[in-house]
């Protein structure tokens, strides 16, 4: 049993890479470094690390809401070149926001049986947020680094960040260094409340 599995939700090529059908930014993309630094973390210590992938059907519904993009077996369905998966690591497909859809996530988690079920990857307002919120409805403890999850603006993520506090009781911590302004790795200690206000007024 191990106290505490990674998720890695989406780092595709179409949500990360320029060229990709939704691709989130440069802003999005300063979390490629902290995931990595988390996956080989995680590894060195015989953790399992579980990576989410968007793989959608040539005509999904879901393209009725969001341009085309992760189709099952393309090149933007494949997990980013800076993230290969190890050895150990799994690939779980999924085929809607939450990382529970259309697989055996459930079943593979209750097998592991975690204290803990840390969340990175984009987005943070949809595919993290729905995928928080599927764990909680299963009793797991949520941990969110808040450098290793990003959003197409800051708004979105904040908001996103406060509920998935505030609602799903997700311990909100950070991983980078004094260089990315957030002081000390520990508890979050950010405007996530103000912003929240600021949100829901
Ligand atoms: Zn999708």
């Amino acid at each position: 049993m191990s106290s505490r599995v990674l998720l890695v939700i989406d780092l595709l090529n179409d949500f990360l890479d320029r060229k990709g059908a939704l691709y989130c930014g440069a802003g999005a993309r300063k979390i490629i470094p902290v995931i990595r630094s988390l996956v080989d973390d995680f590894t060195r210590a015989g953790d399992p690390v579980i990576y989410l992938r968007d793989a959608h059907a040539p005509r999904d519904k879901e393209f009725e809401l969001f341009p085309p993009h992760a189709v099952k077996g393309s090149w933007g369905s494949e997990i980013i070149p800076e993230l290969e998966p190890g050895e150990t690591a799994l690939v779980v497909d999924k085929t809607r926001f939450s990382g529970f859809f259309g697989n055996n996530l459930s079943e593979l988690l209750a097998g592991i049986g975690p204290e803990e079920v840390w969340l990175s990857g984009v987005l943070t307002s949809i595919c993290v947020m729905d995928t928080a919120g599927d764990l909680r409805n299963r009793d797991y403890s949520v941990v969110i680094p808040v450098e290793a999850v990003a959003d197409i603006d800051s708004r979105s993520h904040q908001f996103a960040l406060a509920r998935m506090e505030k609602v799903y009781g997700a311990r909100l911590i950070t991983v980078a260094g004094p260089a990315e302004g957030r002081g000390k790795a520990g508890a979050h200690k950010g405007s996530v409340d103000e912003t929240l206000g600021e949100v829901l007024t």
